[in-house]
């Protein structure tokens, strides 16, 4: 399989990273420290047209493939993980649903001013009571005329109370349990749609995680997202694409790691030598370098898969939970290299370090990426 970029790829890789060096990499740090919201990030990534990367050009996206999708998440993630974060919950897990599965009406109302970058989106899965085994959520949904009432809560909601447009999945008929599970487009401003408290995290702490509260919120049934019943297969074939961004994300954050690491092995002494020149560092170096090259393949297969339309729900799977615990086990080792000033935050390591462990969950967890796999191999076996 040929991965070399195409010259779009290249141009896109580049602008990444100008983006990354001259405005992200500056401010991690700091909206780290305080856990602010870094709105000037998202209007960055609106101007430089990100918000829609992938979207089709007639609704004012990039009309760009997943190899660019999965570029823009890693050197976002490389400089900033937060903002990593906010862009992948924005674009494949609320833009890039409304565009496969809503009405041309939605499209038009919904999918443009999310691929602009004049709202940003969000995803609503998870709840209190149940993450990994979604289809046992309690949020339920009652027709009621031309509506849906809304009642129930979901939880760590990534961009929770910074989105304007949300994609909330829902009961209409716990009977049927996946079968009765559907997605709604729903408004800030909702009458009855209201939010919890900031969540405070280990990492990304400066992407906004919080509950949501739906108190007989009433949603127009022109809002439901494809038909009535089709939520539980609109997330999970969503989640299928969004899992290729974490691992995308695991990977930018374990470059940062190794990048940095190489830097400060080349300068610090001990013993009379560059630490540098000591075997068991460069082992570790020569470790991170391989994963990380075996991370790409593994990530570039599934979205080359994703874009010709073929079944990728077992390569994305491989892709995250191999990259996300690539790219923890590695940044771990970068702390180890950077000794005592690897646990403090003069350096950046300890943030990798954290930032990294939110990939082995989000999006499923490890073992549910490894049930995933084990379930598409039995497919293809038998
Ligand atoms: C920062 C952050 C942002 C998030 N953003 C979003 C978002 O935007 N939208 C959204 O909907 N959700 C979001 N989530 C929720 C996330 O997807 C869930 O936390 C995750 O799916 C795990 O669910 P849980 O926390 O309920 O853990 P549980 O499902 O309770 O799992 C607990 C442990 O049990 C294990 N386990 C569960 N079932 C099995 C099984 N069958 N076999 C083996 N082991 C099992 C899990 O792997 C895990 O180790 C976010 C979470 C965080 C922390």
């Amino acid at each position: 399989m040929d991965y070399s970029y195409t010259e779009d790829q290249k141009m896109l890789q580049k602008m990444l990273q100008d983006i990354g060096e001259k405005e992200l990499k500056e401010r991690a740090k700091e909206i780290d420290q305080s856990h602010r919201f870094p709105r000037e990030n998202v209007e960055l990534m609106a101007e430089a047209g990100l918000m829609g990367l992938t979207v089709d050009e007639k609704y004012g996206g990039g009309g760009m493939d997943y190899i660019c999708y999965s570029l823009a998440v890693e050197e976002l993630s490389k400089a900033c993980a937060s903002t990593g974060t906010i862009f992948s919950a924005h674009l494949s897990l609320c833009t890039m649903p409304i565009q496969d599965w809503g009405s041309d009406e939605q499209k038009e109302k919904f999918l443009k001013p999310l691929a602009s970058g004049e709202k940003l989106g969000a995803f609503a899965l998870s709840e209190p009571g149940n993450g990994s085994d979604a289809a046992a959520m309690n949020t339920t949904a009652v027709e009621d005329g031309d509506n849906f009432v809304l009642n129930g809560s979901k939880a760590w909601i990534t961009n929770g109370a910074e989105a304007d447009i949300y994609l909330v999945l829902a009961q209409t008929d716990k009977e049927l349990k996946h079968k009765g599970v559907t997605g709604f487009i729903v408004e800030k401003g909702t009458e009855g749609f209201s939010f919890g408290k900031p969540e405070d995290k280990l990492g990304i702490r400066a992407s906004s995680t919080t509950q949501l509260h739906f108190d007989n919120c009433k949603i127009p049934k022109a809002n439901v997202l494809g038909q009535v019943g089709d939520g539980f297969k609109i997330a999970m074939k969503t989640l299928d694409g969004g899992r290729v961004g974490m691992a995308s994300q695991a990977m930018g954050i374990a470059r940062a790691a190794f990048e940095e690491s190489i830097a400060y092995a080349n300068e610090r002494e001990a013993f009379g030598q560059k630490i540098l020149d000591f075997q068991a560092i460069q082992f570790k170096l020569a470790n991170m370098s391989t994963d990380i090259d075996a991370a790409r393949y593994l990530i570039y297969a599934a979205a080359t898969a994703h874009d010709r339309g073929e079944q990728f729900s077992r390569l994305s799977a491989q892709a995250k939970v191999f990259a996300s615990e690539m790219a923890m086990k590695h940044t771990v080792e970068a702390v180890q290299i950077h000794g005592g000033y690897g646990y403090t935050t003069e350096y950046n390591v300890e943030r990798y370090m954290r930032d990294a462990k939110i990939t082995e969950i989000y999006e499923g967890t490890s073992e549910i990426q490894r049930i995933v796999i084990a379930k598409a191999l039995q497919k293809e076996m038998l």
